[in-house]
């Protein structure tokens, strides 16, 4: 009996629910030093190590005063002067003020800063200029109005980027806690396929999956072990998979469709089973006889869906492996379809949430609104929720959306078009036609 595929919703729901799993499970976790943290995972809380700011802190250029004597519009004294560095000074004599700069410590006393803007100087006074008035806090920002000594300014899992840089120095980190990344599989099946340093004979085609993959894994924040490519046989396709048992996440390419060189599947459930059995959503289980010593291995292996209503992509084969000898989490896999572009969606679709999850944080494909410049011609295939290579003008706006074209394309094996798209556009399972101006949705890549 054939079950209907899920869409693409209820197949993102299933792998979110799988990714809300794995973060139950942190992963183990590393130091490295604060310059090299780019792109990695906070794994421990990130502590402000002092208030924030530590002093209260002039936001001008100008003079601290009090405000209710500046607002009077009367000659001030300047009593002195601080600068950025300089410990804070004061207290602040009644009819006076400070002269200050931005980012110095506020004198004790005062309780706002004129701008030297708004001020006009002479004969060591000041005077505020009407009709300006002054409040009380203006120009500073008070001790320990971002954050108080001890707080928990970042939760572990958070995405080290630039600012979160900038924040862990502030606070004193010079190496920060992460999480490992996880390593990550990538086998590209196919009789064709040789390496990118190879002339490819007569009907072969260059291996770029693999590559393309990896470079997918890095940027969401995996560590990318790509293995030799296995011919379409199945001993090929076994030892593949019993060498990629060792890794956190497994990512397969080609060998998922219905045909008949298409043996991945079987190859996996076989992981599982001493015999082929029925694999669709079921548990598994099975002896697998190995090396010298027939040593025994028992997995078990769980397919979640072996198809999803997307174009490009529908083969999609997503599951787990329950490793024997390994009491740690069981091995997600994906097999995408070798289409490249296939492969492409899939992984940003799919496979990265569960690489992100793994590597301890929250992660799953973007989405954003544009509007649609031209009309999107005759859409094809129905009742699947569709994903065309586009390319979305980010610096224009019209109506307050960004810019959507489409980018030519012959199809899932167009490297050409998606090497020049920047997203993808989102066509609804229902949708029959786009037209210019509609708003749709894009996957941001
Ligand atoms: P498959 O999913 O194995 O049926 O492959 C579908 C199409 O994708 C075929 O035209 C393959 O030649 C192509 N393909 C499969 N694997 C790769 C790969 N690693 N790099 C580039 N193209 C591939
Ligand atoms: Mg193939």
């Amino acid at each position: 009996m054939k079950t209907e595929l899920p869409s693409y919703t209820q197949a993102a729901a299933q792998v979110s629910e799988f990714a809300t799993r794995l973060r139950q499970t942190p992963p183990s976790t590393e130091s490295v030093a604060l310059g090299s943290s780019a792109g990695r995972v906070l794994a421990h809380p990130l502590l402000a190590d002092r208030d924030q700011p530590p002093f209260p802190r002039s936001t001008r250029d100008g003079f601290a005063c009090r405000a209710a004597e500046a607002s009077k519009h009367k000659p001030l004294r300047i009593a002195g002067s601080i600068h950025a560095g300089q410990p804070p000074a004061g207290p602040l004599p009644p009819g006076a003020v400070w002269e200050i700069m931005t980012g110095a410590a506020v004198p004790a006393g005062a309780d706002a800063v004129a701008m030297i803007e708004h001020v006009e100087v002479s004969e060591g006074h000041i005077r505020l200029l009407p009709p300006r008035l002054l409040a009380a806090g203006e120009n500073i920002v008070a001790q320990g109005a971002q954050a108080r000594a001890g707080s928990v300014l970042l939760e572990p899992g958070t995405l080290i980027g630039a600012s979160q840089i900038a924040l862990a120095a502030t606070c004193g980190y010079a190496n920060l806690e992460v999480f490992a990344r996880p390593r990550v599989a990538i086998l590209a099946t196919g009789d064709e396929l040789v390496a990118v340093d190879s002339e490819p004979g007569p009907g072969q085609i260059r291996n770029s999956n693999a590559p393309m993959l990896a470079a997918l894994v890095a940027e969401a924040g995996g560590e990318p072990w790509v293995l030799s490519t296995a011919a379409d046989t199945a001993e090929a396709l076994d030892a593949a998979l019993a060498q990629a048992l060792d890794a956190d996440l497994l990512v397969i390419s080609g060998g998922v469709s219905a045909g008949k060189f298409d043996l991945v599947e079987p190859a996996l459930a076989r992981l599982g089973a001493e015999s082929r059995g029925p694999h669709e959503q079921v548990f598994v289980r099975g002896v697998e006889s190995r090396g010298p010593h027939e040593q025994v291995f028992v997995h078990e292996v769980e397919f979640h869906f072996t198809g999803v209503r997307i174009q490009p992509g529908k083969p999609l084969v997503f599951g787990e492996i329950q490793r024997s000898g390994h009491s740690a989490r069981a091995l997600p896999f994906f097999g995408l379809p070798g289409n490249p572009l296939s492969s492409a969606v899939t992984f940003m679709l799919f496979a990265s949430h569960v690489l992100a999850a793994l590597g301890g944080r929250d992660g799953g494909p973007r989405f954003a609104s544009a509007r649609l410049a031209v009309a999107a011609g005759k859409l094809p295939k129905a009742g699947l929720t569709r994903f065309l290579p586009a390319s979305c003008d980010f610096s224009t706006s019209t109506g307050g959306l960004p810019e959507l074209a489409l980018v030519r394309s012959q199809g899932s094996g167009d490297l050409t078009a998606l090497a020049l798209s920047n997203c993808f556009l989102v066509v609804p399972e229902d949708a029959r036609h786009l037209e210019a101006g509609d708003f749709v949705r894009i996957l941001l890549f």
